[in-house]
């Protein structure tokens, strides 16, 4: 599939690329169905569509953005559906006030959770720029809600010495206070939604003690979306972009143990045999969502594009992409003040 992708990059880079393209009629997402909503929220704002230079995208109004297998979800997004977010904010506003609560939502969800951030003063983060994010919301409120995934949500606070019993999990499906009780809310700075991604979550503490005792002088690296059991053990913990560059950086003869998507694990493997890349678990963990997008979905799709008639088109509503793009430019703005 990357062999025939005009960009390439992280879910938000690709999105922001994909905005910055002045002459184009279509995307063509090949990832899944959050990050196909999110490159329609930017590419479709009304200055990027007057920007445009291609004639199909300014009679028609907007970019079509496409994603070639519509059952290509993200089951850490699927964990936090908008209905139970609202349910969550007014049962918080029963004991605290959600005026000293900053919500922020991973990347990796819905365009409705990114508008409900951009509603109510929160902001949007990506596994590089959440340190940044968090500390900005801090700046502003007490507390932070942090959705979808608590794994996401832990380890950055952790970093930044918050301490484990001032955060709480919201679980979604207790009837009252996400299972906890009120002192625990109103001791906490960080209510974690009970999500996580279901890849990054296979990996385990006993992992990173098998490969050290089998790989000698093996560097871990890892995902900030496994568990903190898992990045307490580890070398280094860091987004998708960060883990290329380590490797890119590491001198030959290099040994590492990733823990992050299996595909990328083995792209990496193949790109630099100067190295040894073994993947952390001893047992498959890939996005199979992601892994629909193949090959015969993308011919698929380009054809009913190139025919004019394109399928499984992402159109994000009007008033929800206003809002996710209010909590999207918090964001661009909080990731260039930061220090890198
Ligand atoms: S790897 Fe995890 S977070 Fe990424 S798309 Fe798959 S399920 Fe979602």
């Amino acid at each position: 599939m990357i062999a025939h992708a005009d960009l390439q990059g992280d879910s938000y880079q690709l999105s922001k690329s994909a905005a910055e393209r002045e002459a184009c009629e279509a995307i063509v997402f090949c990832g899944v169905h959050f990050m196909a909503e999110t490159a329609d929220i930017l590419v479709n704002r009304p200055e990027k569509v007057a920007a445009q230079v291609s004639a199909a995208a300014r009679a028609a109004g907007r970019v079509t953005v496409v994603l070639p297998d519509m059952a290509a979800g993200c089951s850490m997004a699927d964990m936090a559906a908008i209905e139970q977010v609202e349910d969550a904010w007014a049962d918080l506003g029963s004991v605290i006030d959600t005026s000293d609560i900053t919500p922020v939502t991973y990347i990796n969800s819905a365009a409705s959770l990114k508008a409900f951030c951009g509603r109510h003063g929160g902001i949007v983060c990506t596994s590089s720029n959440a340190r940044a994010v968090l500390d900005w919301a801090f700046a502003k409120t007490k507390r932070v809600l942090f959705f979808p995934d608590q794994h996401l949500g832990r380890n950055t606070a952790r970093k930044m010495g918050i301490p484990l019993d001032e955060m709480c999990v919201w679980s979604p499906h207790e009837p009252r206070l996400g299972g906890n009780d009120a002192r625990q809310i109103e001791k906490s700075r960080v209510i974690l939604w009970q999500g996580h991604c279901s890849v990054h979550a296979m990996f385990r503490p006993e992992h990173v003690d098998a490969v050290r005792a089998n790989l000698p002088g093996v560097k871990v690296l890892v995902h900030p979306e496994c568990p903190m059991e898992v990045v307490d053990k580890a070398d280094l913990a860091g987004s998708t972009s960060f883990i290329i560059k380590q490797v890119e950086a590491a001198p030959p003869g290099t040994t590492w143990a990733i823990g992050t998507e299996l595909h990328l694990v083995k792209r990496l493997e193949q790109q630099h045999p100067e190295q040894t890349i073994r993947f952390l678990s001893p047992v498959v963990c890939m996005c199979a969502t992601m892994y629909r997008i193949d090959l015969a979905h993308l011919c698929w799709s380009l054809e009913h594009v190139e025919a004019g008639n394109p399928v499984n088109v992402i159109r994000v509503d009007d008033e929800t992409a206003k809002w996710a793009v209010t909590a999207l430019e918090r964001m661009l703005a909080v990731s260039e003040t930061a220090p890198r």
